[in-house]
């Protein structure tokens, strides 16, 4: 059965943080359930600080001595670097590692698993009957980099770790794109999305469930036609998230799951977040209406469109007064649908093209 893992906030012990939790809502399960002895790993992946200046432990020199380098298989686009994820670790109890043979691959159930393959991992909250085609986050999944074997009937895989947006632990500074205080899941994260680690673990190649296609998207397009996809890296050390492509005028991210605005005009072509041009689009309202300004394309995207309608922190000027919504059905030119909620309003409600918040060109 499964691992124990989990990964926990950013102040925990190392050693917590190499465990993995099903959800961080289920802490309490988690430890409450006992783990299966029969299919308990011997193995634990510790990593050593390999700094030679420093004065080590007889416990820590031992583990450096027998210290393995991993060349992570995930190098994310927005990586800060080459080899981010590379690190130093060594497999406790050692001697029984480095003596058991290792092996290319392996087969259960006559499917055959080779080194670099996803897998579906079964967890201590995985329903017995449930398959990987239904729910696939019932499931762990996971990148095999090793395989050893003392025999048949144990054979142990050297795994790194990738997470649902959920597991992730929530970032030290808050983000504004954070979706809850709980988690690490952003307002981009989508539902068949993975966050590929470099936490690894061993675990009993019994607790595999399946193999998993899991897409490397670079980001380059917006068809995702892979069940499964990552895009994205989260560093053991340093806790943090790799970059992605930034888009529309708040410069954030895309979620392949919602649709984005782009932009005809060749020589601008952004790529706009609905709720970022709902906002422009009101805070323009605001302004010719409420203002008086007439749209200058100067005001428009130097001094409204930037700050969102707000002047400097609290709600939006237009909040109450205003309200926008887009219609894009079918083939036409998307339209925005603005409602003036003021008792005095005439027309209360009507249709106008949308302008590029960043070119002012008529959005197609
Ligand atoms: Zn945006
Ligand atoms: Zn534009």
């Amino acid at each position: 059965m499964a691992p124990k893992h989990g990964l926990a906030s950013f102040k925990s012990e190392e050693e917590q943080l190499a465990k993995r939790a099903k959800s961080s809502a289920t802490p309490a399960s988690r430890s409450a359930t006992p783990a299966d002895p029969g299919a308990k790993v011997p193995f634990e992946v510790k990593y050593p600080d390999m700094d030679d200046s420093k004065d080590r432990p007889d416990e820590e020199e031992e583990l450096v001595a027998h210290a393995e380098w991993q060349v992570s298989p995930f190098e994310a686009k927005g990586a800060l670097m080459e080899g981010e994820l590379d690190q130093h670790f060594t497999v406790v109890p050692h001697h029984e590692w480095e003596t058991m043979k290792k092996y290319n691959n392996f087969i259960i159930q006559g499917e055959v698993y080779k080194n670099n393959q996803f897998v579906f991992v079964r967890g201590e909250n995985t329903p017995k009957d449930k398959d990987t085609e239904g729910q696939p986050k019932d499931f762990w999944v996971a990148r095999i980099l090793q395989v050893r074997a003392k025999n048949a009937q144990h054979v142990y895989a050297l795994i790194a770790w990738m997470y649902w947006p959920e597991e992730l632990p929530p970032p030290g500074t808050k983000s504004k794109d954070m979706e809850s205080k709980e988690s690490g899941k952003r307002t981009y994260h989508g539902g068949h999305e993975l966050i590929a680690s470099n936490y690894m673990e061993v675990l009993d190649v019994l607790s595999f469930a399946g193999k998993a296609d899991v897409f490397h998207w670079l980001e380059e397009d917006d068809n995702l036609n892979h069940k499964l996809y990552w895009r994205q890296t989260f560093n053991r050390q340093t806790q943090a998230l790799s970059k992605l492509r930034e888009h529309c005028i708040c410069g954030g991210y895309f979620n392949p799951e919602k649709t984005m605005f782009i932009c005809d005009n060749t020589a601008c072509k952004v790529w706009l977040h609905r709720e970022c041009l709902v906002e422009d689009i009101l805070s323009k309202t605001y302004s010719r209406l409420v203002e008086g300004d007439n749209g200058s394309p100067d005001t428009k995207t130097n001094g409204i469109a930037r700050t969102n309608g707000k002047k400097g922190k609290g709600k939006p000027r237009f909040k109450g007064m205003f309200e926008a919504r887009i219609k894009d059905d079918g083939d036409e030119a998307p339209k925005a649908i603005i409602k003036d909620l003021r008792p005095s309003a005439d027309p209360k409600t009507w249709e106008e093209a949308i302008k590029c918040p960043k070119c002012s060109t008529e959005l197609q």
